[in-house]
C-alpha cells in the first residue's frame, strides 16, 4: 500500500482572468520520484510555487504529510525546494553563500554545509566566487540549496535545465542516491520527457494547466510500447474479422484505415491472408513503437 506524502485536488491559480493552473489533482506517494511535465508555460511553476507555499491557489486544496494550514507551515522545514533561484552573491563561494542560508533558516549544524556540497559534486569548488560558476555549477549549488537541513521531500523545478549530459547524468545519480539512500522523495520539473524518464517513476503531464495525463513508468511504457499498424481500406470491418475471425481484442482504430494491435506475438501473414480472403484491401502492416518526445508531442496535440 502507497502511503501520500502529498495531495492535491482542484488546485487553480487565476493570474486576473488567466487560468495558469485549472483543477489539478495529484498525488504523490513517499519514495516517488514524481516528475511532473509540460512545455513552457505549462503551468509547472504555478504548480511547485504553490506546493512550496510561495504564492496562494486561488482555488481547491493540498495536503503535505497530511497537514494543512498553519501544521504543514510547521512542516516546512522538511521540505527542501529549488522553485525560484535564491539569490546567492555573486562574490561569496559557495559554502559562504549555504552558511548565508544556513543562518537564515536557523541550522545550526553548519557541517550540513559540506555533506550537501558532496552530495551535488561541489566540493571542490573551493575559493571560487558565485559569479564565476558555470551554469551546471549554479544550478547544483540551487539544489544543495534545497537538500539543506535534510529534508524529507524535496521540490526542484527544471534542475537539470542548461546541464551537460555528463553533468545531467550525474545529476539524477544524485536523485537516485536521495531517494534510495536517504529516503527522500522527489518532485522534480522539466520540459522533457526523456530527461524525466531516465528518474522518475512516476509521471503527471500537463498543458495549459490542466493535467493531460497522470501514469507510471509502467504505464508509460506500455503506451510507448511496441505495436503492430494495419493499414486497410476499412478499419471497421476489419476490426470485426479481427475479433471475430481471428480472436484479436487488444487494438484500437486510429482512424477509417487504421488500426493499432498493441496484442504482442502475433501472426501478421495470417492476418493479411485472412484480410485478403475476407476481401479487405490491405495498403501495409508493420510495427511500430512511440518515442518518448513522440508521444508527448501525441498527447500534446490531442489536447
Ligand atoms: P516554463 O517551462 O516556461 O517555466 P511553466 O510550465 O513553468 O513554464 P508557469 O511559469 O507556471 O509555466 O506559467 C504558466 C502560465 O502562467 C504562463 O502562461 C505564464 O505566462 C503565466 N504566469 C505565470 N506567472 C504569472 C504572473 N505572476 N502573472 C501573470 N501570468 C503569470
Amino acid at each position: 500500500m502507497h502511503e501520500a506524502i502529498l495531495t492535491a485536488k482542484n488546485l487553480t491559480k487565476q493570474y486576473g482572468s488567466f487560468t495558469a493552473l485549472d483543477n489539478v489533482d495529484l498525488t504523490v506517494n513517499k519514495g516517488d520520484i514524481f516528475g511532473i511535465i509540460g512545455r513552457n508555460g505549462a503551468g509547472k511553476t504555478t504548480l511547485l510555487k504553490i506546493l512550496s507555499g510561495l504564492t496562494e491557489c486561488t482555488d481547491g486544496e493540498y495536503s503535505i504529510f497530511s497537514k494543512t494550514g498553519e501544521d504543514l507551515r510547521r512542516q516546512r522545514r522538511r521540505i527542501g525546494c529549488l522553485v525560484e533561484e535564491p539569490a546567492f552573491f555573486r562574490n561569496m563561494t559557495a559554502r559562504e553563500n549555504l552558511k548565508y542560508y544556513c543562518l537564515q533558516k536557523g541550522i545550526t549544524d553548519l557541517s550540513q554545509i559540506d555533506k550537501v556540497l558532496e552530495t551535488v559534486g561541489l566540493t571542490d569548488t573551493g575559493k571560487k566566487k558565485f559569479k564565476d560558476f558555470s551554469l551546471g555549477m549554479q544550478q547544483r549549488l540551487g539544489i544543495a540549496f534545497a537538500l539543506l537541513d535534510s529534508p524529507d521531500l524535496v521540490m526542484l523545478d527544471e534542475p537539470i535545465n542548461g546541464i551537460d549530459p555528463i553533468g545531467a547524468s550525474d545529476l539524477r545519480d544524485t536523485f537516485f542516491r536521495l531517494n534510495r539512500e536517504r529516503d527522500v522523495t522527489l518532485i522534480i520539473s522539466s520540459h522533457i520527457l526523456s530527461e524525466l524518464y531516465a528518474v522518475a517513476n512516476r509521471f503527471l503531464i500537463i498543458d495549459k494547466g490542466k493535467v493531460i495525463k497522470d501514469l507510471t513508468k509502467d504505464e508509460l511504457d506500455q503506451e510507448c510500447s511496441m505495436c503492430t499498424v494495419l493499414r486497410t481500406d476499412n478499419s471497421a470491418k476489419a476490426s470485426t474479422v479481427l475479433e471475430d475471425i481471428l480472436g484479436i481484442s487488444d487494438y484500437e482504430i486510429t482512424s477509417d484505415t487504421e488500426i493499432r494491435i498493441t496484442q504482442q506475438n502475433i501472426d501478421t501473414m495470417l492476418i493479411t491472408k485472412t484480410f485478403v480472403e475476407q476481401g479487405i484491401g490491405v495498403g501495409a502492416v508493420f510495427e511500430s513503437g512511440l518515442s518518448l518526445e513522440d508521444y508527448f508531442k501525441k498527447l500534446l496535440s490531442a489536447v
